[in-house]
C-alpha cells in the first residue's frame, strides 16, 4: 500500500510502498477514510519535536474497520470509526479516566500515537493497538469527520477547562483561526453565550471566523491588537484567551489583554515563552498548557457534530499530494482543515 512517511527532520514526507499490515491479537486494522493535516506535522517535519522516525504520518484519522485481531469483540468489520490519537498505556490511573493524553507513563512509551511515532493514517490502512481507542461515527461522513479527533477535540478540551468563566458578560479571545481555531469558534458558539473576539494575521481566516460566529475580528499584523482589544473590553479585560499559535507575539498579546481572575490557554506550539512579573499577567490568572483531549471528550465532540452544532470546513486531497498540502498549510493557504484521502 502507499504511505506518506516521516523519515527525519528537514526532509519532507516521503511517499513509498509499504507492506499492508495485519492485526495481531487485540489490535484492529482500519481502512483509512481521511487523515487530517495538522500544523503539528509541520513542527515534526521541520524540527522533529523529539519523535524519532521513520513512521507513517497522519494523527487525525477516521476510517472503517477492515479486520479484527484475535480476541477483539464488540465491533464489526465495516463500522465507521474515529481513531483516538494520543495513545497512552491504557492502564495507569489517568488512562483509566480515559485521559490518555495525560498518561502517567508517557515518558516510558516510545510513541505519542499513530502518526506521531507509530504508523498513522496517511496510508490505505493503519493498525490501532486496541479497540478502546475507537469511537463510532454513527451517521457522520468519515471524511468530513476526520478533523474531529484533533482539530475539534483539542480546542474542546481547552474550552471545557475554562467553561466556568465563559459567562454571558465575559469575553473570550481566540488567537489563530486555522484548523483548530475555526473549530474552537464553533465549539464556543455551541457551548457558551460569551462574546467572542477572533484574532489572526490573515483576513480570509478572519472572514471565515465571522461566518462561524465570532462577534469581532482583529488582524494582529499591525501590532495594535492589544490596544484595540482593551478598547473593546475595558477594565475587565479578556476573561479567557485561547492561543492556537503559541508564538512570542501571541503569548504576549494574551498576557497583555487578560483581566484579573482570567484564564490563558496556550495550545499552539509556536515556541513562545510566557513571562511572569508581579500582577503581569494579572493576579488570579490561570495558565494552562492543554494537550489534545480524553477519549470521553472525543465522544462528546462527535455528539456535537452529530447534533449539527459543529462541522469542520474540509478541503480534500489525494495522498500523492501530501507535500503540496503541507506547503499550503505552511503558507497559510488552507481554509479550515486539509484532509488527505488515502
Ligand atoms: P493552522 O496552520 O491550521 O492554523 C494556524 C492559524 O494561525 C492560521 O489561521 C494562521 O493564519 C494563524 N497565525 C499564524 N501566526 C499567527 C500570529 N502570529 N498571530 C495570529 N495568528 C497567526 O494550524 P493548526 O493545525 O490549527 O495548529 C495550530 C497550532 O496548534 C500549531 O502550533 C499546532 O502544532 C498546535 N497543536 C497543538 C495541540 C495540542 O494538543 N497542544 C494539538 C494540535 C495542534
Ligand atoms: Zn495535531
Ligand atoms: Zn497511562
Amino acid at each position: 500500500m502507499r504511505a506518506a512517511r516521516f523519515i527525519e527532520a528537514g526532509r519532507g514526507a516521503e511517499i513509498v510502498d509499504v507492506p499492508t499490515p495485519s492485526p495481531r491479537a487485540g489490535e484492529v486494522l482500519i481502512r483509512v477514510a481521511g487523515a487530517g493535516a495538522c500544523h503539528s506535522d509541520l513542527h515534526v517535519l521541520d524540527h522533529g519535536l523529539g519523535i524519532p522516525g521513520p513512521f507513517t504520518l497522519g494523527h487525525e484519522n477516521t476510517g472503517w474497520i477492515a479486520a479484527l485481531g484475535e480476541g477483539v469483540t464488540g465491533w464489526q468489520e465495516g463500522d465507521a470509526v474515529a481513531v483516538y490519537g494520543p495513545w497512552g498505556c491504557g492502564s495507569c490511573r489517568t488512562c483509566q479516566t480515559s485521559a490518555e493524553n495525560y498518561c502517567e507513563r508517557h515518558a516510558s512509551i516510545p510513541t505519542y500515537g499513530g502518526g506521531l511515532g507509530s504508523d498513522g493514517g496517511m496510508a490505505e490502512y493503519m493498525i490501532v493497538p486496541s479497540p478502546r481507542l475507537l469511537v463510532p461515527l454513527g451517521g457522520l461522513d468519515p471524511i468530513k469527520a476526520a478533523p474531529l479527533s484533533d482539530a475539534a477535540l483539542t480546542p474542546y478540551h481547552a474550552i471545557k477547562a475554562a467553561l466556568p468563566l465563559l459567562s454571558p458578560d465575559a469575553t473570550v479571545l481566540v488567537v489563530g483561526v486555522g484548523g483548530l481555531g475555526h473549530m474552537a469558534v464553533q465549539i464556543l458558539r455551541a457551548l457558551t453565550p460569551t462574546r467572542l473576539i477572533a484574532a489572526d494575521i490573515d483576513d480570509t481566516k478572519l472572514a471565515h471566523a465571522r461566518q462561524l460566529g465570532a462577534n469581532v475580528t482583529i488582524n494582529t499584523r499591525d501590532g495594535r491588537a492589544a490596544e484595540e482589544i482593551r478598547d473593546l473590553v475595558g477594565q475587565r479585560g479578556i476573561t479567557v484567551a485561547l492561543d492556537f499559535v503559541g508564538a512570542q507575539s501571541t503569548i504576549d498579546l494574551a498576557a497583555q489583554v487578560v483581566g484579573r481572575n482570567s484564564h490563558i490557554s496556550i495550545v499552539g506550539l509556536g515556541g513562545g515563552t510566557l513571562h511572569y512579573a508581579a500582577n503581569n499577567p494579572p493576579y488570579g490568572t490561570q495558565v494552562t498548557i492543554p494537550y489534545w483531549g480524553s477519549r470521553t471528550e472525543l465522544m462528546e465532540v462527535i455528539a456535537l457534530a452529530q447534533a449539527g452544532h459543529i462541522a469542520a470546513a474540509v478541503q480534500t486531497f489525494p495522498l500523492e499530494e501530501v507535500n503540496e498540502v503541507y506547503q499550503r498549510l505552511r503558507e497559510g493557504r488552507i481554509q479550515g482543515r486539509a484532509v488527505v484521502m488515502p
